[in-house]
């Protein structure tokens, strides 16, 4: 078995104006499309890792063989991050969470606004490439914490719930440096739906 690159849920066009067409080409048809390739590339030949879903191996990255290990964990983490990264976003999207996704990060974080400001800053502050991340860990509690590279929460025990992606590659045509801009617009393309059916998973 070989992973996939899924096609993504909506029009490349659909997240503007906060995020821009030509971006989402080739953030999706570049970027992830490569971590698929060189994921499928590094398993070649280990019909074990193959035949289990991408979070089971990131889940167990020390059970990875060393020889291939940093390359399933760029590739694998990328594939993962990316598939979760698109399956939260749409048009439409935007406003605040409802229900006991609501509840649980009210009684987190305080308010949803702590909340947010806390997924920005986590973004703000990571040094290079990386992901800001809600999760659930291993206790069922949320927490935000940021990740490097493509490092997956599932890595760590954790479940990720949202993520956003602050590589460059997911602003700098648009935004340039200014990933804090991309950050605060980033917030009207979730899609609250899909991050409530994680939480509840
Ligand atoms: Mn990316």
């Amino acid at each position: 078995m070989t992973f996939t690159l899924s096609s993504l849920p909506f029009d490349f066009a659909a997240l503007e104006p906060h995020i821009d067409a030509q971006t989402m080409q080739i953030h999706h048809g570049k970027h992830h499309a490569a971590y698929v390739n060189n994921l499928n590339a590094a398993l070649e030949g280990h019909a074990n890792l193959q035949n289990q879903t991408i979070e089971d191996i990131l889940r167990n990255i020390n059970d990875v063989p060393e020889g291939i290990r940093m390359a399933v964990r760029n590739n694998g983490g990328g594939h993962a991050n990316h598939t979760l990264f698109w399956s939260i976003m749409g048009p439409n999207g935007g406003g605040e969470p409802t229900g006991a996704l609501a509840q649980a990060i009210n009684s987190t974080f305080g308010d949803f606004n702590t909340f947010k400001q806390q997924m920005v800053d986590a973004g703000v502050k990571r040094f290079g490439s990386g992901w800001s991340w809600l999760i659930k860990d291993a206790s069922g509690k949320l927490q935000v914490l940021s990740s490097a590279n493509q490092d997956s929460p599932y890595m760590d025990g954790n479940t990720p719930i949202m993520g956003i992606d602050v590589w460059e590659h997911a602003y700098y045509l648009k935004y340039q440096n200014r990933r804090p801009d991309y950050l605060s617009a980033w917030w009207n393309t979730v899609n609250w739906h899909a991050v409530a059916a994680n939480f509840e998973k």
